[in-house]
């Protein structure tokens, strides 16, 4: 069975304890390959690498830093379909979408960074005729990057991408979920000529590998997506150590729709915004609100589309939607399911684990499930659920639109559907989200601030905002 290895310094290595964890294909229910069960040795020999690449990598010509990351780019689009397949067995996402959006996106990551590095400018400061201030932006140091299962080499790329580009050496961890890509990505940094110690990848679990990179003193800033509880824990862990955090975290978004918006538009969207992915994509808007002259309309339209979805073998062209990560999360999900039955909620599709005939007979899938008469209060609209399974709710005026939208602790995303500018406007300014999208979603422009408010984040990803946060600032005051 095949061994993934750590990629510290340069090379390939097993984990310290020698000890493997259990690499499940979600769609089959099936071990298919070995993860290292790595510890705080492994952690420490990565951090070692990584401070000792720092000097020679933070100094070298950025043209050179976008050279050999833009050829790590490159290498990412040669290996599209093996890199796609790869991330389909490990997550139990279709092919098709890690094809279409997971690989072109890690790609498109590294590249933007890299290029965006070639653009920098820094501010000047002129005080009267008595002095000039300058700024200057310099790489932080060994940056340690952690990221989640959902969309597993596109987010360690969103993270990685920015911290390399800007200078930085890093000690990153994806999921222990998810960790091949970044496997099959650590053989790509040794073919682009990535000098060691750069990038190094520890695999294993989160609170043993994932927490000894928040504890480790050398680490001097933690970029960390994943959940909230688990970001709480890692504040914990780095703030009293004052190391720079950026945390995105969980969501529980809206998405509002309001009677004259372009219906067909609304539906189709709507559809992706809440199954794409088998729902497990944080900016997944769960909680749909529908103004009341449409809501009968568009929950008839919407349940007819959600029932005509594909559903089964990942591997399949025409599958809309996969297996769910693993056999604990579908068991979380269908936990939910229940707890909405029980608070009442009347289930319109969906609301069962399935078991597809032949090769997936044993995977972790759960039908789209759309769930209706349930307040905003309740559980189920309260918590991410993170998979298959929307809400929705009617509502009467715009304020209420607002109120229901901010009704829980999260902020990160929200969908709003109208042909009303001005209502567009005023809407998108009262949600309290870090992202609204308008008449779309998940319509990204790499430049744009990403982010959440309230318990969906502190800091924002994207654009300058990325590179910033891995380069300290410094003000030199020259007196004349
Ligand atoms: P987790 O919080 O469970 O894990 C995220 C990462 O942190 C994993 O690599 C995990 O390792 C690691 N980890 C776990 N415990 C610790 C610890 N104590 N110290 C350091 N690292 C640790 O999230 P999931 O992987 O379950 O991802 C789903 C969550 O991510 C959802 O809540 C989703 O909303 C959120 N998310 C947010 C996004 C955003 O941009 N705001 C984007 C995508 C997802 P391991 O898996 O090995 O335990």
């Amino acid at each position: 069975m095949e061994k993934i290895l750590n990629y510290i310094d340069g090379a390939f290595e097993a984990p310290c304890s020698d000890q493997y964890l259990d690499n499940y294909d979600p769609s089959i229910g099936k071990v298919y390959s070995l993860i290292p069960d790595s510890d705080e040795r492994d952690v420490n020999k990565a951090v070692d690498a990584a401070t000792r690449a720092f000097p020679a990598w933070s100094t070298l010509p950025a043209q050179e830093r976008s050279n050999i990351l833009q050829k790590l780019a490159d290498l990412i689009d040669r290996d599209l379909d093996k890199l796609a397949l790869a991330e389909s067995v490990d997550n139990g996402k279709p092919v098709s979408l890690a094809r279409r959006l997971d690989i072109p996106r890690a790609s498109a990551n590294i590249r933007f960074f890299a290029t965006a590095i070639l653009h920098t400018s820094t501010e000047t400061h002129i005080t009267d005729a008595e002095a000039i201030n300058y700024t200057t932006h310099a790489p932080i140091g060994v940056a340690g990057c952690i990221s989640p299962w959902n969309l597993p080499l596109y987010l360690f790329s969103w993270k990685i991408a920015p911290a390399l580009a800007a200078g930085c050496t890093v000690v990153g961890k994806p999921s222990e979920l998810t960790p091949m890509t970044a496997f099959l990505f650590s053989k790509l940094c040794v073919e682009a000529g990535l000098p060691k110690g750069v990038l190094n990848i520890v695999h294993g679990l989160g609170a043993k590998a994932g927490q000894a990179i928040a504890e480790h003193p050398g680490v001097a800033a933690i970029s960390f997506t994943g959940g909230t509880v688990t970001g709480k824990k890692i504040a914990a862990t780095a703030a009293p150590m004052f190391k720079k955090l950026s945390l995105e975290l969980g969501g529980k978004n809206p998405n509002i729709i309001f009677a004259d918006c372009d219906f067909e538009n609304a539906v189709a969207t709507s559809i992706q915004s809440s199954f794409a992915n088998q729902g497990e994509i944080c900016l997944c808007g769960s909680r749909i609100f529908v103004e009341r002259p449409l809501y009968e309309k568009f929950v008839e339209a919407f349940v007819k589309k959600t029932k005509a979805l594909v559903l089964g073998d990942p591997l399949l062209n025409e599958t809309n939607l996969g297996a769910l990560v693993s056999a604990a999360h579908k068991q979380k999900v269908m936990s939910y399911i229940q707890t909405a039955k029980q608070e009442g909620g009347k289930i319109l599709t969906g609301g069962n684990a399935v078991n597809p005939t032949g090769r997936c007979a044993e995977g972790y899938f759960i039908e789209p499930t759309i769930i209706t008469g349930l307040n905003e209060h309740c559980r189920t609209n309260q918590e991410e659920i993170f998979g298959p399974v929307v809400t929705i709710m009617p509502f009467d005026t715009e304020a209420e639109a607002i109120a229901l939208a901010n009704s829980t602790p999260y902020g990160l995303s929200a969908t709003l559907w109208t042909e009303n500018l001005k209502r567009a406007h005023r809407v998108s300014a009262a949600v309290k989200s870090g992202i609204l999208w308008v008449n779309c979603w998940l319509f990204r422009d790499l430049r744009t601030p990403f982010g959440g408010m309230k318990q969906s984040g502190v800091g924002r990803e994207g654009g300058w905002h990325a590179l910033k946060f891995f380069l300290e600032v410094k003000n030199i005051c020259i007196k004349l």
